[in-house]
């Protein structure tokens, strides 16, 4: 048997055909960049996130960065967040033009410790950004307090998360601004570049849409210096289709992980994700950990089985953030998640007998 890592392409898949008419569409009316179908995915992905606005972006990671502009982040400003994500978010941070200040994860979720963040704030902090790893949404309810109370911002990173639920409520409607991306791969992905900010306020959504496009409320009319960042019809088109079945994707995500749950919790040495109560995760990816993580992924390898390693090198050990002065050792919760962690393959498609083979595998090679 053959289990991909991931399985993204609309050949053969139920909703292939509306994508394609949804595509031609597009293509077909002249409007490119922007416009009706940008306004209604926007529309739309506001609804679903129970966000009074969204602004469509063209990356995750420029979606991260206006978020940081729109919140107030500037020169000299701290930024807190985690060691433990993709790199965008603390590239976005730099590209803001602030400094990131990492603190510990929590050993179990790989989520942002708040009760470090308290521990790492000074007068130059600005803003904290939680990242919604994996499909997790972070520990919103002290981390908001906490910073309502030092009067900083919160820029939720849920380009893992959409659809999570924290309390009753979806990540992209908790904290003052937040971040998501459509890149492929995601749980909902574009086909090709994509993001999108959410907002609370009609003020910083405005402020996200002039930094979008070159800070221009009217053509030719600039009112700061802005980006090239804007999301294209066509990308708009696919995911307005594709956001119809993202709660039903969603579902069977949680099942899968479910499924994984019930196989692997008698094997010994093997650490599932934990699935605390007040939380509905989305499952981005399941990502278990173990010892000897290189081995077994070496052993699953030969059994035909993809895994993925999310993220073997936390940010303040990357050569691009050397400059920033940590050491191995900073942040221990994070390193051992990141020497111990494997993604193994997790999708709405995954059939339960795919399950069941990794689970034998895994235990096999263990
Ligand atoms: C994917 C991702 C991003 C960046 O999104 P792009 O669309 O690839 O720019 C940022 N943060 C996290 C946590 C991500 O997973």
């Amino acid at each position: 048997m053959r289990v991909p890592f991931a399985d993204l392409g609309l050949r053969g898949k139920p909703i292939e055909p509306e994508i394609m008419g949804a595509v031609a569409e597009a293509l077909a009316s002249g409007t490119y960049i922007g416009g009706p179908e940008v306004e209604a995915f926007e529309r739309e992905f506001a609804t679903f996130c129970g966000a009074a606005e969204a602004v469509g972006v063209d990356s995750g990671t420029h979606a991260l960065t206006f978020a940081l502009l729109a919140a107030g982040v500037r020169p000299g400003d701290e930024v807190i967040t985690t060691p433990f994500s993709f790199i965008a978010t603390a590239e976005a941070i730099s590209h803001a033009g602030a400094t990131p200040v990492f603190v510990d994860v929590d050993p179990a979720t790989g989520l942002i410790d708040v009760t470090r963040a308290a521990g790492a704030i000074t007068p130059k902090t600005r803003a904290i950004v939680p990242v919604h790893l994996y499909g997790q949404p972070a520990e919103m309810d002290p981390l908001l307090a906490l910073a309502r109370e030092r009067g900083i911002a919160v820029i939720e990173d849920a380009c893992q998360a959409h659809g999570a639920e924290y309390r009753g409520r979806r990540v992209g409607s908790l904290g003052d601004i937040a971040a998501f991306s459509f890149y492929p791969s995601k749980n909902l992905g574009a086909c090709g570049e994509g993001g999108a900010v959410t907002a609370g306020s009609p003020a910083l959504a405005r402020s996200v849409r002039l930094l979008r496009d070159h800070g221009q409320s009217k053509r030719y009319h600039h009112e700061i210096v802005g980006y090239n960042g804007r999301l294209d019809a066509i990308q708009a088109a696919i995911l307005r289709v594709k956001l119809r079945s993202l709660d039903e994707w969603n579902s069977q995500r949680r099942k899968n992980a479910l499924l994984y749950n019930q196989a692997l919790s008698e094997i010994p040495g093997v650490f599932l994700p934990p699935h605390p109560l007040h939380v509905l995760p989305v499952y981005h990816l399941y990502v278990i950990q173990v010892e000897n993580r290189d081995r077994l992924r070496e052993r699953l390898a030969a059994r035909g089985i993809e895994t993925g390693l999310h993220y073997p090198v936390p940010i303040h050990l990357q050569p691009a953030y050397r400059s920033l002065g940590y050491r191995a050792g900073n942040f221990p919760a994070a390193e051992r998640f990141a020497s111990r962690c494997i993604s193994l393959p997790l999708y709405p498609e995954l059939m339960e007998s795919q399950i069941c083979y990794v689970a034998d595998r895994l235990e096999a090679a263990l």
